[in-house]
């Protein structure tokens, strides 16, 4: 059988990012980017004022003091988002306000605290002349052309997923439009004649459909579009159909729960067998041993196990990754952390992860298991934080061990 390592090896391997739009800055957050972003200028743009205040030469304030103030001539008025070319001289000052350009010869902005004008009020003139009480250090209070990047710098790697601060700083540059990957088309298929649709009343030997709301959801968070291909009955006619409709909706990946164990009625995995080709169909792991890979008329096919714990598992491991990969970012394991067990762990071998909860305690990580680990137990799921990882071959650890813990909060 496939340890997880190797499983997800195999599964990265076959998937490649999807293609490319432009879009509106407006609609780029969460997208990935699909080109490097490089700075066309210098920011800041130009030498600039972090307070509202007097621009200066400190040669003229330097030894001011609240006792014996240096005085200075006002010669302008710099609003933000006007300009004054005009030179400063010795003895001369400028009012500034904040993001206004610095004027050629003054080298520091004394803040209006500072002086004997903090006078603030809604348009106010500024005065013929204005006492400074403190010296400044050259370059105080003001904020220099490039002082954040330079012309030329690379700022934004392609593969990068789009936050509020990336679509900020696209926006700060200057580009109302940006390269992004298209979302992925993940097909979602629940299966088994059990199911239920959450609307409808129970009736005897049946539950209701929980696994197309989890897949959806971490689908989602993932950034994809979604193709809800709904619940197929165990027969190998419904199933087909179902399927059949990813193909035309020309779907990127498939992403099935149940059918895929030894059940007499399984039968999504012999329709992909049948119509497709399957890598594999168990991984050496707990939950979600009965985890199916492969594809369905070319297009790369998960089939997670039917228990929600397991299906859930199933998409952080393996399905996330290709997700990634397939949206333009470059894959990467979910950050782990380390733990201490506060209480025994027995597992059975098998790379294991399970539901636990970690609190902070006296400075470090203290993880407990949340419940009994039947995958079937999504409460335990509910309750947990955190994944806790029992490394293959290990059947148990003692309270106190060291383990590696990915938080899912
Ligand atoms: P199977 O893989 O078809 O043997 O299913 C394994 C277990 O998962 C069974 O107990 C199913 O009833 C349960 N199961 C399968 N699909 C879902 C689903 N969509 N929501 C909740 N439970 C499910
Ligand atoms: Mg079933």
């Amino acid at each position: 059988m496939l340890n997880v390592a190797d499983a997800r090896a195999r599964i990265l391997a076959i998937f490649t990012p999807v293609d490319t739009v432009n879009l509106s800055i407006a609609k780029l957050g969460g997208r990935v980017l699909a080109c490097d972003i490089t700075a066309k200028t210098d920011f800041p743009i130009f030498d600039n004022s972090s307070v509202d205040g007097f621009a200066l030469q400190i040669s003229d304030i330097s030894g001011a003091l609240p006792a014996s103030p240096c005085t200075l001539q006002v010669t302008a008025d710099i609003r933000a988002g006007t300009y004054s070319g005009v030179p400063i001289h010795s003895g001369q000052c400028v009012r500034i306000m904040t993001g206004a350009p610095l004027p050629p010869g003054a080298n520091a902005v004394v803040m209006v605290e500072d002086t004997d004008f903090n006078e603030r009020s809604k348009g106010s003139t500024a005065p013929q002349a204005v006492a400074v009480f403190k010296p400044l250090q050259p370059g105080e209070n003001v904020r220099r052309r490039g002082d954040d990047l330079h012309a030329g710098d690379k700022v934004l790697s392609s593969g990068t997923r789009l936050r509020p601060q990336e679509v900020g700083l696209l926006a700060m540059l200057g580009l109302p439009e940006a390269p992004v990957y298209r979302l992925p088309k993940v097909a979602l298929l629940s299966s088994g004649d059990e199911l239920l649709p959450v609307e409808a009343p129970l009736t005897p030997g049946k539950i209701h459909d929980a696994n197309s709301f989890i897949l959806a959801a971490l689908s989602e968070s993932a950034g994809v579009e979604l193709i809800r291909l709904g619940v197929a009955s165990d027969t190998e006619t419904d199933v087909r159909s179902r399927l059949l409709r990813a193909i035309d909706e020309k779907a990127d990946v498939i992403i099935s729960s149940a059918g895929v164990s030894m059940g007499a009625f399984d039968y999504v995995k012999s329709v992909v067998e049948a119509d497709g080709e399957l890598d594999f169909w168990k991984v050496n792991m707990r939950p979600g041993k009965p985890l199916a890979f492969g594809k369905y008329h070319g297009i790369p096919f998960f089939g997670l196990p039917g228990n929600p714990v397991s299906a859930y598992v199933g998409f952080e491991v393996f399905v996330r990754p290709a997700l990634e990969k397939l949206s333009g970012q470059t894959p990467r394991l979910h950050p782990s952390q380390k733990a201490r067990l506060a209480e025994p762990v027995e597992s059975d071998g098998r790379e294991s992860y399970l539901r636990a909860i970690v609190t902070e305690e006296q400075g470090h990580l203290s993880a407990r298991l949340t419940g009994h680990q039947a995958s079937g137990n999504l409460l335990s799921l509910v309750q947990a934080n955190a994944l806790l990882i029992v490394p293959s071959g290990v059947k148990s650890l003692p309270a106190s061990s060291e383990v590696q813990i990915w938080l899912i909060e």
